[in-house]
């Protein structure tokens, strides 16, 4: 075989062992390919060690602190809403995280939610934050779920309301428009995307809530949600899997 033809077969098999072999075996680390002991898949301590934060983070926007108290200097003005996420979208987690979600790939849904339960776990005893009454998946529009089969907002809140023995409310909120993808919009045209995507039912009795995504990015759909629940004097929180910080932000992250 002339050597082009077989250095592209060598990446095409290179290709499919990383996406797909080997993510799929179930005993295997998903980023070191390290065999796991047979109670644990995804994702193996050290390598998840490796990319949870490493520095305290500023439960506002994101931003590395010296020492962990609720909100950075800027942040401390506005009193914005608390963003709970185990890791920066950037550090190494993100490629799985977004697998989830696009490729069905879940193997490591239980290790992601478990280091998200832990961070939640602490700062609770910090007292930097209070535990909710219950838990809201962000929801996603009938006809997004008929196409993708779940919703990973719901599965990451399944996995968090048993370990932190919390309810789980997925039918007071509702997305009523099936909006565009946000990314690739600009911070206006999200806003507008997303303006009035959703409702939540006048019954609602929770007076402290967690939202739950599997990412937050620019904060637009937690903001929009966060009004309606504002409007009715309910306090939120989001809790996530993982932050993806403005760019400017993560030039102060540990990125390693
Ligand atoms: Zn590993
Ligand atoms: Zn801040």
């Amino acid at each position: 075989m002339e050597l082009a033809k077989r250095l592209k077969l060598r990446h095409f098999a290179q290709y499919i062992w990383t996406h797909y072999l080997a993510g799929s075996l179930p005993n295997r680390c998903l980023l070191c390919h390290q065999s796991l002991s047979a109670d644990k898949s995804g994702i193996c301590s050290v390598c998840l060690q490796a990319c949870l934060y490493r520095t305290p983070i500023c439960l506002g926007c994101g931003k590395s602190m010296l020492i962990q108290i609720d909100y950075c200097g800027e942040c401390q003005k506005q009193a914005p809403i608390k963003v709970i996420a185990p890791c920066s979208y950037h550090q190494g987690l993100g490629p799985w995280i977004a697998a989830i979600k696009y490729q069905r790939q879940l193997a490591a849904l239980p290790v992601l939610c478990e280091a998200l339960a832990e961070r939640i776990r602490q700062l609770e005893q910090q007292g930097l934050v209070t535990f909710p009454q219950a838990i809201l998946p962000v929801p996603l529009h009938p006809k997004r779920l008929r196409q993708r089969g779940f919703n990973q907002a719901w599965l990451i809140a399944k996995e968090l309301s048993h370990s932190l023995n919390l309810p789980l409310v997925d039918n007071s909120l509702r997305r009523i428009q099936d909006t565009k993808p946000q990314a690739g919009l600009t911070g206006a045209q999200r806003r507008r995307n997303l303006y009035d995507a959703f409702e939540l039912e006048s019954e609602f009795t929770y007076q402290r809530i967690a939202l739950i995504d599997d990412v937050v990015t620019t904060g637009t759909t937690i903001a929009e949600i966060s009004r309606l629940f504002e409007a009715r004097f309910v306090q939120v929180q989001v809790w996530c899997l993982a932050r993806a910080e403005a760019p400017g932000l993560l030039d102060d992250l540990d990125v390693i």
